[in-house]
């Protein structure tokens, strides 16, 4: 190109892109432990809601011949997922995390300008892939951290999709079945149900997604299944959900090594269970130690807590190493932190942490 011909600004994005506001990535690792002085290994994730014990190695695996694209049905992958979820492989439709499922609905379904709700707080992505669609966000508030039930059906009702978090991050809270029944009869247009916390809980509303036609349920093996690293998520849905999920799916967006990873830790549903009862009791003791402390703690459905955060505690954790998830000013949540419940050893430092900062927020 000579000089005359380069443009001289920037090619412009898509409006809705450029008037996205980003996601907040977490710090890395490598980033907290050089704030901190410390090598990264001392760095204990209480901010990321993943598992402290991993499903799989790469010493699981037989050798895959990574020369080839990994099989682009991903048929034993969705075999293992249908299995897990009691539904046909015809229902399934796998993906890099269940973020890019969520990505997938919205390239889908979301058009410029198109009624979209969530709740407010819930997992942020859903508001971010909304906006670069293009679309127009309805958020309903959820008073004393609990979903406005009444006024989320009536938005739903005008909605092209609705975003529910079941049970909900960050909150924790755990909606019943009936609500996402009452919620899909109340709206033509799509009702995603992200059920990444399932395991933790149980519940599911896999059974709608099979029946209605305008359900679809999202999973992760970032969660129970221990398997953040390898990034692989699903969908759950009827034929025409999955038949549209199928069209804007790329081929091979989970590795080979992923994919073999994950089979490894579905085949093995035992042990995924004794993380889940051993995280619950964990989360049960960490709760009651937090509480001793005088801080307020709301244990909800998932593999995490909500602890009141007097201003000045969460970066004196994280001069410790320890990372929590806080909320910004004009959040909900501020004054919150979300403490993923990790193995006992780690949690203890957390609470011996708390304890030498002294606070108590007095609530
Ligand atoms: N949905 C929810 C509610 C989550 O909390 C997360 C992870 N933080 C995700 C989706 C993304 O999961 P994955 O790692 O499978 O992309």
């Amino acid at each position: 190109m000579t000089a005359g011909t380069r443009p001289r600004t920037a090619p412009a994005p898509r409006p809705s892109v450029a008037a996205t506001e980003p996601y907040d990535w977490e710090a890395s690792t490598a980033e907290v432990a050089a704030r901190a002085g410390l090598p990264p290994d001392a760095v204990i994730r209480f901010d990321t809601n993943t598992c402290p014990w991993p499903g799989a190695t790469l010493d699981d695996l037989a050798a895959e011949p990574l020369n080839e694209y990994p099989d682009p049905t991903y048929a034993r992958l969705t075999a293992a997922l249908a299995r897990h979820a009691a539904v046909t492989p015809t229902a399934i439709t796998v993906g890099a995390g269940a973020d890019e499922i969520l990505g997938l609905l919205a390239t889908a379904y979301l058009a410029p300008g198109d009624p979209v709700v969530v709740a407010d707080p819930t997992y942020s992505m859903f508001g971010v892939l909304s906006a670069i669609a293009g679309a127009t966000v309805s958020r309903v508030p959820a008073p004393d951290l609990r979903l406005d039930r009444r006024r989320m059906l009536e938005a739903a009702g005008r909605a092209r999709l609705t975003w529910l978090c079941n049970p909900n991050n960050p909150t924790g809270e755990l909606l019943p079945l009936e609500f996402v029944g009452a919620l899909a009869a109340a709206t033509q247009g799509v009702v995603v149900v992200d059920e990444a916390y399932h395991e933790f809980c149980q519940l599911t509303a896999v059974p709608l997604a099979v029946a209605r036609a305008n359900v679809v349920v999202v999973r992760t093996l970032s969660k129970a299944f221990g398997l953040a690293g390898a990034r692989v998520g699903y969908a759950v849905a009827g034929p025409a959900i999955t038949a549209t999920l199928t069209r804007v799916r790329p081929p091979g967006s989970i590795s080979g090594v992923s994919a073999a990873l994950a089979v490894h830790a579905l085949e093995r549903p035992d042990e995924m269970r004794a993380r889940v009862r051993a995280l619950l009791q964990l989360r049960a003791r960490l709760a009651t130690e937090i509480a001793v402390l005088g801080l307020p703690v709301r244990e909800g459905a998932g593999n995490f807590l909500l602890v009141g955060c007097p201003p000045g505690l969460a970066p004196a954790l994280a001069a410790r190493g320890l990372v929590v998830r806080t909320f910004p000013a004009g959040s909900p949540l501020q004054g919150w932190m979300r403490i993923t419940v990790r193995a006992a050893a780690e949690n203890a430092r957390l609470v011996e942490a708390l304890r030498a900062s002294g606070v108590s927020d007095g609530r």
